[in-house]
Formats: structure tokens, sequence, C-alpha cells
């Protein structure tokens, strides 16, 4: 028991950094390992890279004869870079990144073993499905999937320990053509919000509009504890976050007693790591984050949506696999600590084009001013009429420890504007049009107007959804989810809005100018979604009361709250009119995140069980029992020690296994009338009692002997800086 925390922080002592080989410059190193177009352009004909640009462009489906050109070239340049496999990468309903692998080599009718990789190979690949979660559409499809090749999405190399295997984009679906995955939603969403989005430029005139696309640029946040730390707790490991920790007395948090070592080997993980990224054509950046100890922030450079949701699952995956080699579990839930800043993915969205540019950009011409109004008017009413669809796609058993707890941010989903763009939307829905005006005429100097909204001192911190300037940042995401199910409901929440205002537009368009027609629209917009916008403290307790009393807004404190907006008749008829998801390919998101859910739950609790009975009992006996003894041993001496410490520790026993007998009571009930059911039993429930198991657990490691004590502290596991 708790030789192995001593032996941990023995080890961890003496560590030294792990030795990497010294890189190349960036200019060297940059995207080696990605199949881009560049690459396709040295390796194929004229003819077939027109073909395949085309395709990477606007996604248009790849003919029979491209495919096998750039399959071969593919596979030429895979095998030159030492790569033995092939796999589909993609990107089932959970939160995870699945491979299917296959070897390049066959063996011919001569016995001869040969490379094969034609273009139907790269085009379609035949997991087997079965172990995905796909919700009810396991009903439909008898639980296969297939695999396709996202041409838009570049190939890469990925090395393991297993060695190099060229790594294909893929989407998932059922042979009903079904999405079991996250990234025909987000290509369907893209399509939505492209579509959408022409209907309005168009009606403000712009003769060429080429095909948009929405950006991403999500900032990671994440936390390494030592592995001998992580070894010493199950919960760490099984469950990814601490199930019990007293938080340490202030000041005790910053006692580097132990750890001289560390800084350097977090360096040097944070060099190795960036350099990786690199060769597969990730431009992030890591950073070091003050907010909690131990933990640390890395933001990629935005890009295309599509492209930068892949990059982002590639990078979790490859940063848990470089902390591994470097002596480190990387901690990626939402809450590894209680007590302590919890991690977070702000993912920031923007959406444009070529030949418009950024539509989240003011600009600095009232034309495009007003198409910026316009596209930010589009998301205040998107946030406004879709907040629960928002609060409903970053639901997690883990995110629930930040958003309905008293910790950024909050779970109530508001638009923050920034002093100076939430007045020009005041005097658009009043009418009084005085900071827009100059000279009595209408002039939307909105540049100037919002030149100072772009200084990041400027930003609140307290919002969950804020505009940034030239962005949105949708702050509220958790820092273990993958970003596609924000980035689908941003983008076809915004179709939905600017199909609307398209609507409307055309309309007021047949009596206006154009500058009083988009007056006339955004007014509407304003007095039906206007109250969404808040640029106050989120986290005050006013804003608690207010935001729900007065301005009708909702509070969603748990997934079992958060996750039955997909079964609304507003968020099915959204999905529906789009073509983004059907009814069915909803109702199958709902039940797996619901089943993902209660299993986290389920998995925790019995760890909560397992860790109360087997480590924190046994430690708090031996104690009592030394305690109890040296008070009959001083009462032969006729002293009576002070029995409030054993006494304490008695009760807390009692108390931790009380609330233990409890939960393994109610973990064992399986009948639940459906899955709303059995997630409000996991919320109401299981949860509470959990923790109730933990504030013994957690008084218990406060009384008993350090030397006894079994898991290793949040002290010491915190403690790398
Ligand atoms: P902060 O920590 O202040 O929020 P960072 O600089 O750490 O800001 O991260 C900002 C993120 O926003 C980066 O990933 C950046 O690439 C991204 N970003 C910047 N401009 C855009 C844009 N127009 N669309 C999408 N993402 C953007
Ligand atoms: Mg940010």
């Amino acid at each position: 028991g708790n030789q192995v925390r001593l032996q941990a922080i023995e080890q961890i002592t003496n560590r030294a950094p792990k030795e990497v080989v010294q890189t190349e410059p960036l200019n060297q190193i940059w995207a080696t390992d990605v199949f881009n177009l560049a690459k396709m352009e040295e390796a194929v004909s004229k003819n077939a890279f027109k073909a395949i640009k085309k395709t990477v462009k606007t996604g248009e489906a790849l003919d029979k004869a491209t495919a096998d050109i750039i399959a071969a070239a593919m596979k030429d340049w895979a095998l030159a870079k030492g790569a033995k496999f092939f796999s589909h990468v993609f990107y089932p309903m959970t939160n995870i990144t699945a491979e299917k692998h296959d070897a390049f080599i066959l063996t011919n009718s001569d016995g001869n073993a040969i490379n094969e990789f034609t273009g139907s190979l790269l085009i379609k690949g035949e997991p087997d499905g079965s172990s995905f979660p796909n919700g009810s559409l396991r009903m439909t499809n008898a639980a296969r999937g297939y695999t396709a090749w996202d041409p838009t999405s570049p190939a890469y190399i990925q090395h393991t320990a297993n060695g190099a295997t060229l790594m294909i984009p893929s989407v998932f679906m059922s042979w009903t053509g079904e999405a079991l995955d996250k990234k025909i939603p987000l290509l369907r969403s893209n399509s939505a919000m492209n579509e959408a989005a022409q209907k309005v430029l168009k009606l403000m005139g712009e003769e060429e509009v080429a095909a948009l696309d929405s950006s991403c640029g999500p900032e990671q946040e994440y936390f390494l504890v030592d592995e001998n730390f992580a070894n010493a707790r199950p919960d760490l490991l099984l469950a990814g976050r601490t199930l019990f920790g007293a938080a340490p007395a202030k000041g005790q948090q910053f006692d580097d007693h132990y750890f001289g070592a560390i800084p350097a080997r977090v360096q040097v993980f944070m060099q190795d790591f960036e350099d990786k990224l690199y060769k597969l054509g990730i431009p992030a950046k890591t950073h070091h984050n003050e907010v909690a100890p131990g933990q640390f922030e890395i933001a990629p450079y935005y890009g295309a949506a599509n492209v930068g949701a892949d990059q982002q699952q590639l990078l979790m995956t490859m940063m848990k696999q470089t902390a591994k080699e470097h002596g480190f579990l990387c901690l990626l839930h939402e809450k590894p600590f209680a007590g302590v800043n919890g991690s977070g993915k702000h993912v920031n969205w923007s959406v444009g084009n070529s030949t418009q540019g950024n539509l989240l950009d003011p600009g600095k011409t009232p034309h495009k001013n007003l198409q910026f109004l316009l596209f930010c008017g589009a998301v205040i009413r998107g946030v406004h009429k879709f907040g629960p669809l928002l609060r409903a796609v970053i639901a997690s058993a883990g995110n629930d420890h930040r958003l309905g707890a008293n910790e950024a941010p909050p779970a109530i989903l508001s638009v923050y504007l920034g002093d100076q763009l939430e007045r020009v939307y005041d005097e658009i829905k009043t009418g009084k049009l005085t900071t827009c005006t100059q000279g009595g005429e209408m002039d939307l100097g909105l540049s100037q107007i919002l030149n100072f909204a772009r200084d990041p001192g400027d930003r609140n911190r307290t919002s969950p959804f804020a505009f940034t300037g030239n962005r949105f940042e949708f702050r509220a995401v958790g820092s273990e989810q993958s970003v596609s199910g924000s980035l689908v409901a941003m983008n076809t929440m915004l179709a939905d809005s600017l199909n609307w205002i398209a609507e409307k537009l055309e309309v007021a368009l047949e009596k206006q100018d154009k500058t009083a027609a988009v007056i006339t629209v955004l007014k509407e917009l304003m007095e039906l979604h206007g109250n969404v916008v808040f640029g106050g403290d989120g986290y005050s307790e006013d804003w608690h009361t207010a935001a729900v009393e007065e301005r009708g807004l909702k509070n969603i404190p748990t997934t079992a709250d958060a996750l039955p907006a997909f079964k609304s008749p507003e968020v099915i008829e959204l999905f529906e009119t789009t073509g983004v998801l059907s009814p069915v390919e909803l109702e199958s998101r709902y039940e797996v995140y619901a089943e993902q859910y209660n299993l986290a739950i389920e998995v925790e609790a019995k760890l909560v069980i397992d860790i109360a009975k087997t480590k924190i009992y046994p430690a708090a006996i031996a104690y009592v029992s030394e305690l109890t003894l040296a008070s009959a041993s001083t009462l032969d001496l006729g002293i009576e020690l002070d029995s409030s410490v054993a006494k304490s520790v008695a009760e807390h026993i009692n108390g931790l296994l009380a609330a233990t007998t409890k939960l393994e009571a109610e973990i064992a009930k399986h009948d639940f009338a459906d899955t709303e059911a059995h997630m409000r039993h996991s919320a109401d429930v299981i949860c509470p009692l959990m923790a109730e198991v933990r504030e013994h657990g957690d008084a218990l490691e406060l009384l008993v002997a350090d030397e006894l004590w079994p898991l290793p502290k949040y002290s010491e596991m915190l403690f790398i800086k």
C-alpha cells in the first residue's frame, strides 16, 4: 500500500529528463509526414492533380481512375517513409479515434509478396463496426460499418512503437449511408452553412461567392502527472480523474520539496511534442499555463474545421503517447483534481471563403460592416434559439464538473459581444442609431468602433460564448471532447439563422435600400433573440437568477438535464431541415452519449467502492489500531490519552463503509424505464453517493498518519512546474 506511494516519491526525486535527439529546424521538418497537396502535385500527372485538387476544394467525389493514381502515389510515398501498414482512421460517436490497420503486402498467385494498394482500398475500407456504439442505428444496419477516405483531409504517417503506418482520414457510415461518426455531420454542417450563407451574400449583392468553410482553432488544456504517481492511483489510470484526494492547505500546494527535477522534464516533453506535431503539419505552440500547477495548454493555429477536427484528435493521441515516452500520464479529463482549476478546450470558430474573407471580421468598409452585422446577428440568434443544443453537445460526465459546479464557464449559454458591439446591436434594437450614424447619415464605421474590442484585455473571461474580434470562442467545451460536436452545432445553427435572415432580407429589400433592409432584419432579430447577449459577470449569483427569471435562458447543470435537448422538436427539425442529421441519426447520438455518460459514472462508482474498501479502509484501520494500542499502553502508565483523533478516524471509517454500502446497492440497479431514467439515477443518486464516500475518504486522508496513506496526495501529484 503506502510503500508504492513512498517509492514513487523517491523515484521522481531522482528522475532526469528524457534524452531527445536534437531536431532539425522547423522548415526542414514541417509537414514531412503529411501527404498534402504539394506532395501530390509532385507525384502525379497534371490532370490527376487537377481532379484531386477539385475534390479537395469542393468535396466532389473522386473518379475511379484518379483514385487509383492517387493511391499508387500515396503508397509509394508511404513505403519510402518505411510504412508497412495503412489504416483508415475514423471518429466514432464516442470521443475516440479509431483505426483499422491493413498490411500493404499481399501475396500474388506465384506466392510472392507484392505491395498492393488500389484506389478502391484507399476510398473504401470495411472495419467491423460492431464494437463501436451506434445507438439505435444498431438495429437498422446489422452493426456493420464502412469507412471511406475523406480526400479533404490529408493522409499522414503515424510513428508508433510498432513502426510507421499510413493513416487515411475517413468517414464511417452504415451500409445504408447513415452517419456513424463525427466527421460526416461536420462535413454536412459545412455544406448547410455554405448554402445558407450563399443566399445571404447574393442578396447583399455579391456576384462572386466562393464556397464557404468554417474554421476551427482549438486551445487544449491538460495536466501532466508523473507515471509513478499515476501507477499508484487506479482512479487516475482508469477514470482519468482523482476520485479521492484532500485539497492541501493553502501554501502547502506550492511546496516543491520533492520536485526540483520536473520543470526540465516538462520542457523537454513540450519540445519533443511540438516537433512531432510539426512533422504532422499541425501548427501548434505549447504554453506554460499558470492557472493550476501541473496544468499546461497547447493551441494550434486555426484552419479548416474538418481538417482542424482531425488534427485535434491526432494531437490528443500524440500528446498521450509522447507524455508516456517522457514518463508522464497526460490527463485530458475536465476535472482531474477537485478544488483545482479544471481543463477546457476553447473552440475558436469563424466562417469565410476566398472571395469575401472572414465574415465574422467587421472589415473596413460600410458594406463589410453590414455583412458582418448579419453574420454576427445570425450567431446571436443561433445561440439564443439553440442554447440547449450547444449545452447538449458539450455534455459529459467530466465536463459536468466544470459547467454545473460554480466553475468557469457557467452552464447558462449567453453571448458576449464586448461593450462597443453590444451598444451597436442595442441601438439597432431600439432604433436609436447614434453610434452608427455620422452627420445624420448611416455610416456604420464599425472598424473604428470595434477597434479596441480586438484588444484581448477587453475580453470577458466569464462568458461561455464570446466574440473575440474576428471569431467566436466557445469556451465551455470539455478538454477531452472532440471539437466536432460543437462545430456541427455552431455551423448548423448558423445555417438555420442565415436561412431565416435570407428570407427576411429578401422581403425587406423589396421596399428598402440595403442598409435599411439589413437594419430592419436585425431589429427584428434582436427583438426576438437579443436576450442572450450578456456582457456582465457570468459567474455571479445575480446573473444565475436574472438569466433564468428575467431573460428566460436555461441553466442546465448536468448531462442528464442536457442530453434530452437532442429529442426536442426544435432540434430534430433543425437537423432535418438543414440535412445535417436525420431524426434516426440524431436519436442514435442521444443514445450513444447517454450510454457514455452512464458508463463513465458506473466506472467511477465501482472505482470509488474499490478504493474505499481496499485502500482507504485498511490504512484507516491500521491507524486507528495504532492509536488504540497506544492509548492502552499509556493507560498502563496511568495516563489517559486524548482520544479525539481516534474517535474521528473511527467515525469516518463507519461513515465511509455506510456510504460505500449504499453506493454498492444503487450501482447494482439496472432496470430503468429508459435511458433518461438511467441518466437521472446516475446524476441524482450515484454522483451524490460518490461524493459522500469521498467526503469520509478525504477526511481520513487529513487524519491518518502520512506514512500509512496509500494514495499519492494532491500536493505531491500536482507539483510539476
Ligand atoms: P486566448 O488564450 O487569448 O484565447 P490564443 O492565442 O491562445 O488566445 O488562441 C487563440 C486561438 O484562436 C488560436 O488557436 C488561433 O489560431 C485561433 N484563431 C485566431 N483567429 C481565428 C479565426 N479567424 N477563426 C478561428 N480561429 C481563430
Ligand atoms: Mg481562449
